[in-house]
């Protein structure tokens, strides 16, 4: 008798249902959604300000976008912003 047609004890059954739920399980974890966030930094770690900097604002920023309820908000900078603001992370738009 082949090894593929052997009959199926009890524990090669066990094993075999025990890998076809982890199998399972790893799937459903690997397909699950990702909700984590990053957290925002605060204002004031990257020294904010309501004003530009020498010509440079956030509305001219790479990080800079504007919220579906219309507020400028900050990809990396916690809260609601100023478009005319500036931070030292600022990223010029290229
Ligand atoms: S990184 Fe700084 S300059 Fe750029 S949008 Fe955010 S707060 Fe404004």
């Amino acid at each position: 008798m082949e090894k593929s047609q052997a009959p199926i004890t009890r524990r090669r059954g066990l094993l075999r249902g025990t890998h076809l739920l982890l199998g399972a399980v790893v799937t459903a974890i690997a397909g699950a959604p990702r909700t984590v966030k990053a957290a925002k930094a605060d204002k004031k770690d990257f020294f904010y300000q309501d004003k530009p900097n020498a010509g440079r604002h956030c509305s001219s920023c790479n990080l800079y976008s504007v919220s579906p309820s219309g507020k400028s908000v900050c990809a990396i900078i916690d809260g609601e912003i100023s478009a005319e603001g500036w931070c030292m992370a600022y990223s010029p738009r290229t």
